[in-house]
């Protein structure tokens, strides 16, 4: 059997076990978190090559929480749709799903108990509320339990052993290690041990879908959910619009950007898979740079922040001299101050600042270079530093469907906090933060012309 199975391709280093305890007997059950996809899945792929191991079914669960970090019912609606995709596909490869609603550690534990599994393995996330989640589980069962960094390309221990200052400092690290990491991917494989019990159906996730997501669960800004849709998306992208992102990236009035965030943020498409079709790609050389930068080291630099800075969330998450600068300009006094209310219903002095406020509550994403101007104006027009970057937080997780992700949480303390950033020319509020203004904005792009076409959306 050994011989048949097992060509685990899986870099061990992508693997940690969270306890000490020893394999047993029992169907395997990978407790899907961050990366809710089927193909191009290392957790998958290393719960799938255990259960082989043992001849043991394997079993995919998801917890269900009902309230997440200011996710809103369209974050829901995207999820559902693309766990309902995950659970059909499962099916013809006789591995089963369960969905389970609540805490995990109020749901978990007790299930796998009733299943008698024999190992739990799950995906890697940085953020604070998965890793507590573990923890809590982690307690409760007597089982192994392992993560593998099925997100990052170079995965995210792997890549630092700390928390990196910025872009230059990790790209030579990932750069050295991603021969050895951007690997191709072994196919899912039929699985043999059949589970017999009985599990979620595609009709109870949608029954849900429309219970928890409501009406929104039609897709927000016309983006499909679910893993075949981002694969699509992804194919799409570099054959029509791939060749020019160089130039037309930064450009809020072009489709210049790949759009692919909300699939990888959920999880529905492998960052290693589109940089492997990157690679392939006969683009202009200067566009698949930039992109990879992008797809790469500041995703994973995202990553290594969050992981390594508990507090990536707060004003104490700021480099030392970005404390300093912004505790010396608190007292400076605000031309406008805008309440959360005003900010969220887009009633700024600023016809820029509000278009982009609007495309994100319409479409669920707002443009990348819009993103900088509009954290840093939120930190311009409220009374401090730290209700600023609350508000920024708390607008993007709603709104976003890539939000709730690190990339948001290391982009707003990159624009609040000079996160990964240096000192600039001190100015008020600001102090030494890097500043972004309304005629900058009209020297790099036509304004007018982006504002009407979030008017017309
Ligand atoms: C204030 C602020 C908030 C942000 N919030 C989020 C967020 O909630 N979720 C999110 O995924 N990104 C966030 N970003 C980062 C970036 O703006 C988005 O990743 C990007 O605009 C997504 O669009 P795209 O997929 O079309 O990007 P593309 O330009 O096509 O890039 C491809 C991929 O590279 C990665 N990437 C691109 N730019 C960055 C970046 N600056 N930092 C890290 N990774 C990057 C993303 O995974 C992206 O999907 C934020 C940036 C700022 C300044």
């Amino acid at each position: 059997m050994e011989g048949i199975f097992l060509i685990m391709t899986l870099n061990e280093e992508r693997l940690i076990q969270l306890n000490t305890a020893e394999v047993r007997q029992g169907p395997v059950v990978y407790w899907m978190i961050r990366d809710q996809r089927v193909k191009d899945n290392w957790a998958m792929l290393f719960a799938q090559e255990q259960a082989m191991r043992i001849k043991s079914p394997l079993v995919v669960v998801f917890c269900l929480v009902p309230s997440f970090l200011s996710a809103a019912e369209r974050n829901y609606g995207f999820m559902l749709k693309g766990l309902a995709e995950v659970s059909r596909t499962l099916s013809s490869l006789g591995i089963a799903f369960e969905l389970l609603e609540g805490a995990p550690r109020k749901v978990l534990p007790g299930y796998l108990k009733k299943l008698g599994a024999g190992s739990l393995v799950t995906d890697f996330d940085p953020l604070r509320i998965k890793r507590q989640w573990k923890e809590e589980v982690s307690k409760s069962i007597v089982i192994p339990f392992y993560e593998a960094d099925a997100h990052n390309i170079v995965p995210c221990r792997r890549a630092s052993l700390k928390q990196e200052f910025g872009a230059y400092t990790i790209r030579p690290k990932i750069l050295k290690a991603l021969p050895e990491f951007l690997t191709p991917f072994p196919r899912m494989r039929k699985h043999p041990f059949p589970f017999r019990g009985r599990t979620a159906s595609p009709d109870r996730i949608k029954e849900l879908q429309e219970r928890i997501a409501g009406r929104t669960s039609d897709e927000v800004g016309g983006l499909k959910s679910g893993e075949d849709a981002s694969i699509q998306h992804l194919r799409n992208f570099l054959r029509r619009r791939f060749d020019n992102y160089s130039q037309d990236r930064n450009n809020p009035c072009r489709n210049g950007q790949s759009g692919l965030s909300p699939y990888l943020h959920f999880g529905q498409l492998s960052a290693q898979r589109v940089a492997l079709e990157v690679a392939d790609s006969a683009a202009p050389k200067l566009s698949r740079d930039a992109f990879l930068e992008e797809l790469i080291i500041r995703r994973e630099l995202s990553d290594n922040f969050c992981f390594y800075n508990p507090n990536y969330d707060s004003f104490d998450g700021f480099p030392a001299w970005a404390r300093k600068t912004l505790h010396e300009h608190r007292g400076d006094k605000r031309q406008y101050h805008y309440s959360l209310k005003q900010f969220e219903q887009a009633t700024t002095h600023d016809d820029l600042w509000n278009a982009a406020q609007s495309e994100m509550v319409i479409t669920g994403k707002m443009h990348g270079y819009m993103r900088m101007y509009w954290a840093k104006k939120i930190l311009e027009w409220t009374g401090s530093p730290e209700e600023a970057l609350q508000n920024a937080i708390y607008l993007n997780d709603k709104y976003s469907l890539d939000g709730r992700d690190p990339n948001g949480y290391a982009g707003i303390a990159w624009s609040v906090g000079g996160v990964h950033d240096r000192a600039w020319g001190e100015r008020p509020i600001f102090g030494k933060i890097r500043y972004m203004s309304y005629n900058g904005c009209k020297s790099k792009f036509n304004v007018k012309a982006y504002i009407e076409k979030v008017n017309r959306l």
